[in-house]
């Protein structure tokens, strides 16, 4: 998905035209893929854009850091701030904002400690991530050939940007193969999640996804999806799931910041068919809070004007 250029990009304290947001070619996280990043969205709402969860993002990002040892040389308050800013003076309505916090300029070999910390936060227009037909209709995923990280070789728990690379191994293998998304299993065999999304299903009314210790990020829009399915009494479980129950699940689904709620129509070529009640719901209410629809949720919105 190309990306369409806005105006203003935060770089270091500073709002630098989008052209002229570079980095030098011995940039280090570029060569050792040591740095953390996060993902979040705006929303247009009827009091303007809002930032889904903004505190919960900036809280993830700097734990991310703390686990690499990346000292952020700014506040938890100056980085939210940066992103209202960027969406605000970008003037967009609704917009995905990515943070990120790498190591610039200045040493090179693989001890980062002494290494320069830059922040950016830039933001622009995107939309579904997994397409408007995968939205409405699911999409097809496949296990992935590529196993998640174990949590002693690269900590889930960490959104590092080095660690994509296994997303990517895995996402490429899914879309050579002809579907829309991988599911990784941990080097235990369990369900972990997907490239960019944690993975759910649903069996007789409960909803399932797998525990921590699987090796999934722990998402912000999962842990929305369990404030949401409490509100409804629908109740959820962090149960170890395997291959074999995801194909023979009622229905599954995906989330995600990027991705949002996804319905899950195939699994390795088993069908689970048209998006089934419990994930319409869930989509739904989800898409209503993100917008302001619905005041059960209006404290997750960060306002930007
Ligand atoms: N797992 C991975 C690997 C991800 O990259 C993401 C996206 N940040 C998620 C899960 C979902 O997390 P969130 O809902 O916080 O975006």
């Amino acid at each position: 998905m190309p990306i369409e250029p806005v105006e203003k990009i935060w770089m270091d304290g500073e709002l630098v035209d989008w052209a002229d947001a570079n980095v030098h070619i011995l940039t280090h996280s570029l060569h050792y893929g040591l740095g953390v990043f996060e993902g979040i969205r705006a929303y247009e709402t009827d009091r303007g854009p809002a930032i889904f969860r903004l505190d919960d993002h900036i809280d993830r990002l700097f734990a991310s850091a703390k686990i690499f040892m990346i000292d952020i040389p700014y506040t938890h308050d100056e980085l939210a701030e940066a992103c209202r800013e960027v969406v605000r003076v970008n003037d967009l309505p609704s917009c995905y904002i990515r943070p990120i916090v790498y190591l610039g300029y200045g040493e090179m070999g693989l001890n980062p400690l002494p290494c320069p910390v830059n922040v950016s936060v830039a933001c622009w227009p995107w939309g579904t991530y997994l397409g408007d037909d995968g939205v409405k209709h699911g999409v097809r995923v496949k296990i992935s050939s590529w196993k998640r990280h174990d949590p002693n070789i690269l900590p889930p728990a960490a959104k590092g940007t080095g660690m994509y690379i296994n997303s990517s191994l895995a996402k490429v293998e899914a879309l050579k193969a002809g579907y829309d998304e991988a599911v990784m299993l941990s080097t235990h065999g369990h369900v972990s999640e997907c490239t960019g999304e944690n993975i759910f299903l649903v069996n007789r009314g409960t909803i399932y996804t797998p525990p921590v210790h699987a090796g999934a990020l722990e998402g912000i829009t999962q842990d929305s999806i369990f404030a949401i399915a409490r509100d409804h009494d629908i109740p959820f479980e962090a149960e170890h799931i395997l291959r074999s129950d995801l194909y023979t699940a009622d229905e599954a689904f995906l989330s995600g910041t990027a991705a949002e709620v996804v319905p899950i129509r195939s699994v390795d070529d088993r069908e689970l068919g048209e998006p089934g009640p419990i994930t319409r719901l869930l989509q739904e209410t989800y898409f209503n809070a993100v917008r302001g629809l619905d005041d059960r949720y209006k404290d997750w919105l960060d306002h930007v004007l």
